[in-house]
């Protein structure tokens, strides 16, 4: 099976968020299963330097704009890679611009890359044309829009329904949609063009994240005004969960962080951590936060119950960057000696961090997947999360029955409250005062199965699947 994935960032090319990790790990695990992965990505300045053996297989212009595009390899990829440098070669984030706001002509920019993918997969380019195109997120939401009629098999995966990717509706013919198709069956959301929605309507099949996630966008709460439509799709769309690269992510060889296989080892971890942020010994956990600083990862709720935490001899050390309050609020939080906060982006401290931490908090209003929560599984570092999406399929809280099972790896938190935060933070100290049942957890949680193998086959499976009912 040949399949294109297409995807405006993947590890370790160029990350923003959990998105990149999945498409950057997805191609490996799925190759051993037959499944051999070509990566369409934007040639931002750091995927086409990190491109061998380029060769380019088309050339044209997309979007008014001159663009080639080239196979080759990189970050351990087989690529193909949108060059196009008017849309994609500029300094700075790749979503946004030097001020801060979405780059404007980001419609533009994702549509071509789209336009792109349905070049490659009608056979228009010297590569070889897919058996499948795999898309992610609102980036690549055209690509089944315009592959439709087609018979081309299109899979669309949703990762965050909250970014839609939007455009003014007069833009729509310039971006390729045909007007008569801007109507809410069609891909209309409230008077603008949605590339999600195009997506959402016209692929063969959609996935999300996490089974749970695939309910919730079911669901007003969290379908983000698109729930009727996925209610209407609800027999094509499937929930698979997200894995984590187990050879970044191995506490016995992690390349960041001193490696451990052992509880003492870890303690090892913990220790050097504590010097390295000048954390003071005390009874309670030390607990880490590695996240978007953003009212969806509940940051607010954690600043609220705080003083639960260290009121307990409890410690905090956050990384992260998003809001500029919710930083505020968190710098104004580190005065308190137990409590330190890194603003910023930092790969290596997030190692460290997941490795030395004794739980993470993830107190998320929703969450697709999550990442950090399955690290810190493999890493005993217990998770607290919200009861929500992926954290929900993915953490076994600590009820008595649970505990008497031998099965529970981390806390829920519901309703998600600052009080609920609050009374988590009760459980996961007096969990940890009690050493046995604390390691009894740890145990449990370093024995889950967090890598790709299950879902990679699952995502094999559904292909095979389509490429068979074509
Ligand atoms: P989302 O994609 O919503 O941001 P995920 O949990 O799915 O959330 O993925 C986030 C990814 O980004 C994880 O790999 C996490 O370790 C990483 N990450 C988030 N913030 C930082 C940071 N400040 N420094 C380093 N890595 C970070």
């Amino acid at each position: 099976m040949r399949v294109l994935s297409v995807v405006s960032e993947a590890v370790p090319l160029v990350k923003t968020g959990g998105l990149a990790d999945v498409a950057g790990a997805l191609p490996g695990a799925l190759g051993p299963m037959g499944v051999e992965v070509t990566t369409l990505l934007p040639g931002y300045g750091a995927v086409t330097g990190a491109l061998q053996g380029a060769r380019a297989v088309w050339s044209g212009a997309l979007m008014g704009h001159d663009a080639r595009l080239l196979e080759g390899e990189g970050g351990g990829l087989d690529l193909l890679v949108l060059d196009a440098p008017a849309l994609f070669a500029r300094e700075g984030s790749i979503y946004l611009g030097p001020d801060g706001a979405d780059w404007p002509d980001n419609p533009e920019r994702f549509a071509a890359l789209s336009q792109a993918a349905a070049l490659v997969a009608r056979g228009e380019t010297e590569a070889p044309a897919p058996d499948l195109v795999h898309c992610h997120d609102w980036q690549a939401g055209l690509t089944p829009y315009y592959l439709r009629g087609s018979g081309i098999p299109t899979v669309m995966t949703v990762h965050n329904v909250a970014f839609h990717g939007l455009a003014p509706a007069e833009r729509a013919e310039a971006l390729g949609v045909d007007p008569a198709d801007m109507h809410r069956d069609g891909v209309e959301f409230w008077g603008q063009l949605s590339a999600l929605k195009a997506g959402l309507v016209h692929a063969s099949h959609l996935t999300t994240v996490s089974p749970t996630y695939a309910a919730e966008l079911c669901t007003p709460e969290f379908g983000m005004g698109l729930d009727g439509l996925f209610r209407a799709r609800r027999g094509d769309l499937t929930g698979i969960l997200n894995g984590i690269d187990t050879a970044v992510w191995d506490p016995a060889a992690d390349a960041h962080a001193p490696g451990f296989k052992t509880p003492r080892g870890k303690g090892r971890a913990r220790d050097a951590l504590m010097a390295e942020l000048g954390l003071p010994d005390a009874p309670g956990p030390l607990c880490v936060v590695v996240s978007r600083l953003t009212e969806q990862k509940g940051i607010d709720l954690l600043l609220q119950a705080l003083p639960a935490l260290v009121d307990q001899g409890g410690r905090l050390a956050v990384l992260g960057s998003g809001d500029r309050g919710l930083e505020d609020g968190l710098r104004e939080a580190a005065r308190h000696p137990h409590v330190h906060v890194t603003i910023g982006y930092d790969e290596a401290l997030s190692h460290r961090l997941i490795a030395g931490g004794d739980a993470i908090l993830v107190p998320s209003r929703f969450e697709p997947c999550g990442l950090t929560q399955l690290y810190g599984l493999r890493y005993g570092t217990l998770p607290v999360v919200g009861f929500t999406g992926g954290l929900r399929d993915t953490v076994i809280d600590a009820s008595p029955m649970a505990a008497d099972a031998g099965c529970a790896t981390g806390l829920h938190v519901h309703p998600l409250t600052a009080d609920a935060l609050a009374q988590a933070f009760d459980r996961l100290c007096a969990l940890y005062r009690d050493g046995d049942a604390w390691k009894g957890m740890q145990r449990n949680a370093m024995g889950t199965r967090v890598g790709w193998d299950r879902s990679a086959r699952a995502y094999a499976d559904l292909y095979a699947r389509l490429i068979a009912a074509r």
